[in-house]
């Protein structure tokens, strides 16, 4: 053992003999009365340290339980800014024996505090992944995006910090309770969803169940895909003369909010009965091609000029052109295309679905393009691409996605560059086939996506899953199992059953061995569908929902998954 190591070690080793003689002497020093000293506790981790630890009382929402606020590697980057990975831990007193992490979100850098987790006595623990949005935002370096020039920052972000944390977590979570958590969680969506399958392929030896959710798993090739489809919107904005009062060709104003439903009607049109029952959900999105769509939405191509009941051709032919995804000049992908799905529009009582839009249009009444693959623009400049371009403003944003050239842009997000080593996608990349160590362990994974995310494609994860399976053998269903959501936009809302517990369904299977052949989901916005309630069986992928032929449509118990 290296000599520091063992000297912590010892250190862990007499604290604890102390704890226990205080225990044991009839001092009676509780579980709470230790919050504090859980600070000089040795930690794993190189340079970290903890800034806190305070007894919180309970509260009408929280248990008792002691906070523990800490940083790792506090430094100067080199660009000048200051970061650090902090983390913050949160051990319920009356504690139910699981470690939890909650992942991040967009390219983070606000401290994740999964509260509603530690509300059930789980001990919670989350990261700001090593930077903070208030204080790592240089406006002249992409805002939020500035730590993308620390070389440091980016390797943190990428896999490093979550790691770390991961171990810090469990030192204080033994110290704390002298004993190892019984069976430790991770749980995220979209970012940290993809952090949730990093810690399945990088770092299988820490969580028993982890549930990713709408993960990015090719981080920097969905916001590089946004530029396609904003470089899409903005040629038809140009070509209807539609511009924001600045002159910028007004992406928002391509597509009503009605003329979305259009869309969804024309693709319910098409697919909603190859799953055998017209009930405004699409389960067999697979079989549902673009010719079966071009065809439905031609039937509501406008003969004349634009009316609010039709389609130009020009929308037609740019909204399939987004849906493809980015290709280069010879044809090639560089990115999935996007599946057909209801989703894309919604109408609950007088109220528009919004969710699907927010990503590549906008929304239709704003006085500026507020669209948020736009907002990650300036990620793709600054944080993944190789080295930064610099210097860079939001407002560049909309001008850098019209200059980008997908023959020779995309490369500088495959490539090293100088400090900025390894390469972004080589760091970011999840779509590892390799599950022999987590599988082996016995870790369970279960995957859940909207088929209608306009952020990260459903088709580009499907891709990685089959991938994976065949790695397996076929097999892969023992251990992880993905759930297609058919209507939910990114990991939420939209004309859906897309309401579900993920993280029981997990713990259940990690626990009890009770595999999840399928999950019970209600829809949190029945107007979609002109109902009051709606239920059904989120089924794990290639199977899909189908109805039993009789019964209440709106009740999941007449469905199965085949
Ligand atoms: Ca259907």
């Amino acid at each position: 053992m290296h000599p520091i190591r063992k000297f912590a070690y010892a250190m862990v080793s007499l604290m604890f003999a102390l704890i226990l003689a205080g225990c044991g002497g009839g001092g009676g020093a509780s579980v709470s009365d230790r919050c504090a000293d859980l600070a000089s506790t040795p930690l794993p981790v190189a340079k970290a340290v903890i800034k806190a630890a305070v007894l919180n009382a309970a509260t009408s929402s929280l248990p008792e339980h002691c906070q523990i606020d800490g940083a790792i590697n506090e430094r100067t980057g080199a660009d000048g800014q200051q970061y650090a990975i902090k983390f913050r831990l949160r051990l319920p007193t009356d504690w139910n024996g699981r470690f939890y992490m909650g992942g991040g979100g967009g390219t983070n850098g606000t401290l994740v505090d999964p509260t509603s987790v530690l509300a059930m006595r789980y001990a919670t623990i989350g990261t700001d992944s090593g930077h903070d949005n208030s204080v790592d935002n240089n406006a002249n370096a992409g805002g939020t995006a500035s730590f993308g020039v620390d070389p440091q920052a980016r390797i943190d972000f990428a896999y490093n910090s979550y790691d770390q944390v991961t171990q810090i977590g469990k030192a204080l979570t033994l110290a704390r309770y002298q004993r190892t958590p019984e069976f430790s969680y991770f749980q995220g969506c979209s970012e940290g969803g993809r952090e949730a399958l990093l810690m399945s392929q990088r770092f299988p030896a820490h969580y028993d169940g982890i549930v990713s959710g709408d993960p990015v798993l090719h981080i920097p090739l969905g916001p590089m895909a946004g530029i396609h489809t904003t470089k899409t919107f903005a040629g038809l904005a140009t070509r209807m003369g539609l511009f924001q009062a600045n002159g910028d060709p007004a992406l928002n104003k391509t597509f009503t909010d009605a003329d979305l439903l259009l869309v969804r009607e024309a693709v319910l049109a098409a697919c909603d009965s190859l799953d055998g029952l017209a009930d405004g959900i699409v389960d067999n999105f697979p079989a549902c091609t673009t010719p079966l769509v071009h065809a439905k939405l031609t039937a509501v191509q406008c003969a004349g000029g634009k009316t609010a009941s039709c389609l130009t051709a020009d929308q037609i032919a740019s909204l399939e052109k987004a849906f493809e995804g980015p290709k280069d000049s010879q044809g090639n992908s560089l990115y999935a295309s996007y599946p057909w799905d209801g989703g894309i529009g919604g109408l609950s009582g007088t109220t528009y679905n919004a969710n699907w839009r927010s990503w590549w249009l906008g929304s239709y009444n704003s006085a500026t393009n507020n669209a948020t693959k736009l907002n990650f623009v300036s990620a793709v400049a600054v944080i993944y691409g190789s080295p930064p371009v610099l210097p860079f403003t939001t407002a560049d944003s909309l001008n850098f996605s019209l200059n980008y050239n997908f023959d020779t842009d995309v490369a500088k997000m495959y490539t090293a560059s100088g400090a900025y080593t390894p390469a972004s996608t080589s760091m970011l990349f999840t779509d590892s086939a390799d599950y022999s160590s987590f599988r082996n362990r016995g870790g369970k994974l279960v995957i859940y996506q909207g088929v209608a995310d306009s952020s990260v494609s459903i088709t580009d994860t499907i891709t990685w899953y089959d991938k994976m399976n065949a790695a397996q053998g076929g097999n892969a269903q023992s251990f992880a199992r993905l759930f297609a959501i058919p209507g939910m936009n990114h990991c939420s809302g939209g004309p859906a059953t897309e309401t579900f517990d993920a993280l029981a369904a997990v713990v259940n299977w990690v626990e009890r061995g009770v595999a999840p052949d399928s999950i019970l989901a209600t829809a949190s916005n029945p107007g979609y569908f002109g109902v009051t309630s709606r239920s059904r069986p989120l089924c794990p992928h290639p199977k899909q929902t189908r109805y039993k032929g009789t019964g209440d449509i709106n009740d999941a118990s007449n469905f199965v998954c085949q």
